[in-house]
């Protein structure tokens, strides 16, 4: 017994679970949930990341557009500072020739007169072929548009943009800047720069773009203007669009980003949420196991306790458990059904114990406090007490101790398992008697070993006697004589024979007693038995002061019976009465014999039957005595061989009838048996 058991009564009742369906379910939603907020989390992640890729292109297109424009209001202030000092066209145009080699956005500079006329040009030499196709007089319009606009506000204007298509089949998309210049108030003239869409990208904005960006001058539908960048393509792409609106124009600043998508892990932060899923889905997974493990460790647990329970209800064993205060914890069913206790009257109990003999508490009491204090340990083979059950009765019971020791190895109180050892008490005790009774009975095979050899030795001398009685009777009657002594003399010579006769009848039926020879039944008269036994009880009787009486009703039927052995237990009878009263000293001692018919009252044989009884007055028979009445030497006399009545009975049983005795009003015993009535 495991002493970490709580020792009350567990009740073995399943947990209270979810049926499978619902737990079943309650899982899918779980893992659907996890899978719902991980995919959420990554597409988040990857939306976060899309927008910082976003807003960085668009700090990037904002930075380029105010590069671009600064570049552009350096370019006029350069412009500007070509015309001071009233410059001659020769050298206007030596220094626009430095300034276009040193600014490769501008295709062309041109000096016009107010009313637009050419006064010196100067061409890009890296674009210098750029309005061979075209011709500078077909984009008039543009240059007269530009300029009336810059009039209008006194400062630079832009023209919209135009494409030249150049030689080779390419060509370039171009604009025009007409800054004009104001002397004494009068506009005196342009200053045309004509850039070219392209290389403001590639100058400007070209240095500080990355590889996967593409930077655009578009329309405002969209229509491409101008692109620097070949970015590589990719499927994902990311666009930030700026206006750049100019004095004369507006265009729309346009970047594009690739980007290598769709990235499962586009970023750190993406990957760190996927791997934390991950953690998350194999810490559920992990849970579901550890759940699973539990729920089968339960079941397990369940089944043991269940077994447990099942092997406890069904010791014959008492199980009882008590604390270090002796009060009980626990008791199995067993033992509630030895003392006759409910579990719910013993559980909670304190010393005196309600099983407990009030007479032997004490004793008790003393072997509790001696175990407590630890100073015996009980014995391991158990120790021998008496309890007693709830109807007071007592009984024998086995108890073996053990102490209960918990996971700590604290002792936390006693462990006791109980026999109920009165049955084997009980076959003790008949092991006991049996014994006795066979001791008894070897002693009487020897007594009856005696009585064969004696009644073998006894013939003789009584044979003789006998013939010297018959003898001397034959001698004194062929003696003719008037002396009556003679006559005395010659009837006891026949007395002497008869008594030796009868001896020689006894000795003989002892000794067929003892041979358990079948002895020839013959139908004797009652009134005969009587009569047969009449003189030796007289003799008796008179020695005892004894009156005898005896009751035979006239036409008894006769029994059929060993007449001998049957005189033999009446002659018995009659003398333990007679011996009884005379012990007890009574004042007018009687003997009793009567002989009664039983008739009417048939046995299975169809047999009628003949009641004996012999009554008398002495002292009776105490209760002790009763007991061992019919024990073979079992006797209370000093002189007695206690064999008198187990004989009577052997004798009356092997007749098929019945010996018995009960108490006689107001004094004394009748003994009574039966015989069995001769059949007509
Ligand atoms: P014994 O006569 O040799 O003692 P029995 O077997 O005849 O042996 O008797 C056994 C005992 O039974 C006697 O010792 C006596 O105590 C008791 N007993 C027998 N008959 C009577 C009786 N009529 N009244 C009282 N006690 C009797």
């Amino acid at each position: 017994m495991s002493a970490g058991v709580s020792p009350m009564p567990v009740p073995v009742t399943r947990t209270r679970r979810f049926p499978a369906r619902l737990r079943w379910s309650l899982w899918v939603l779980l893992i659907a949930l996890v899978a719902a907020l991980l995919v959420t989390l990554v597409w988040l992640a990857g939306r976060y990341e899309a927008s910082q890729v976003q807003s960085k292109l668009d700090r990037d297109t904002a930075d380029a557009l105010s590069d671009i424009r600064s570049a552009l209001n350096r370019n006029v202030q350069v412009l500007q500072a070509l015309h001071t000092g009233n410059p001659r066209a020769e050298s206007w145009r030596d220094k626009g020739l430095v300034l276009l080699r040193e600014r490769r956005e501008w295709v062309r500079l041109e000096w016009r007169t107010a009313e637009l006329g050419t006064v010196i040009a100067a061409d890009s030499p890296y674009h210098a072929a750029a309005f061979s196709r075209l011709g500078r007089e077909n984009t008039q319009t543009e240059v007269a548009l530009a300029c009336a606009s810059a009039r209008r506000v006194s400062g630079p204007a832009y023209s919209s943009s135009y494409f030249l298509p150049g030689v080779d089949g390419m060509g370039v998309e171009v604009m025009d800047l007409c800054l004009p210049q104001v002397s004494a108030g009068r506009i005196a003239g342009y200053v045309v720069a004509t850039y070219a869409l392209g290389e403001i990208l590639t100058t400007v904005v070209g240095p500080l773009i990355s590889r996967s960006q593409e930077v655009s001058f578009t329309e405002a539908d969209g229509t491409r203007l101008a692109m620097y960048g070949i970015a590589r393509r990719a499927s994902r792409v990311f666009t930030s669009q700026q206006l750049l609106d100019l004095p004369g124009n507006t265009m729309v600043l346009r970047m594009d980003s690739w980007r290598a998508a769709p990235d499962v892990f586009p970023n750190v932060l993406t990957a760190l949420v996927t791997a934390m899923s991950i953690a998350l889905v194999m810490v559920l997974v992990l849970l579901g196991r550890d759940a699973r493990r539990r729920l089968r460790a339960e079941e397990d647990l369940a089944d043991a306790l269940a077994f447990r329970k099942a092997m406890e209800d069904s010791l014959v064993t008492g199980l009882r458990a008590r604390d270090l205060r002796a009060r009980i914890t626990y008791v199995n069913p067993a033992f509630c059904e030895m003392v006759g206790f409910s579990a719910e009257e013993l559980l909670g109990q304190d010393t005196p114990a309600p099983y407990w003999p009030p007479e032997l508490a004490d004793e008790y009491l003393q072997r509790h406090e001696i175990r407590l204090a630890g100073q015996h340990a009980p014995p391991r083979e158990g120790y021998e007490s008496v309890f007693m059950r709830k109807d007071g009765s007592r009984f024998p019971v086995l108890i073996i101790e053990a102490p209960l020791i918990n996971h700590d190895g604290v002792q936390t109180g006693w462990m006791s398992a109980f026999l109920d050892i009165s049955e084997q008490r009980r076959v003790e005790e008949m092991s006991r008697a049996s014994q006795e009774r066979l001791q008894a009975t070897a002693r009487l095979a020897t007594v009856g070993e005696m009585a064969s050899l004696l009644s073998h030795e006894l013939n003789q001398p009584l044979a003789a006697i006998s013939s010297y009685a018959t003898g001397s009777m034959n001698l004194l009657q062929s003696q003719e004589s008037d002396n009556p002594a003679m006559r005395d003399i010659e009837l006891a010579m026949r007395r002497i024979a008869e008594q030796a006769e009868r001896a020689g009848k006894v000795i003989k039926s002892v000794h067929d007693f003892v041979r358990r020879r079948d002895k020839e039944r013959e139908p004797v008269r009652p009134e005969a038995l009587l009569e047969a036994i009449m003189p030796l009880v007289s003799l008796q009787a008179r020695k005892f002061g004894v009156r005898v009486e005896t009751r035979c009703k006239q036409g008894l039927p006769a029994v059929l019976c060993d007449r001998t052995m049957v005189e033999q237990v009446l002659l018995n009878l009659a003398r333990n009465a007679m011996q009884a009263m005379d012990q007890a000293g009574v004042a007018h001692p009687t003997l009793v014999i009567e002989v009664r018919s039983v008739g009417g009252h048939q046995n299975a044989q169809g047999k009628e039957w003949l009641q004996f009884s012999v009554a008398d007055v002495g002292q009776g028979i105490a209760p002790e005595v009763q007991a061992k009445l019919f024990t073979p030497f079992f006797t209370t006399k000093a002189e007695g061989m206690g064999l008198g009545l187990s004989l009577c009975r052997t004798v009356v049983e092997q007749h098929g009838g019945y010996l018995g005795f009960e108490p006689n009003q107001p004094q004394g015993t009748i003994f009574r048996f039966t015989l069995p009535v001769n059949p007509p």
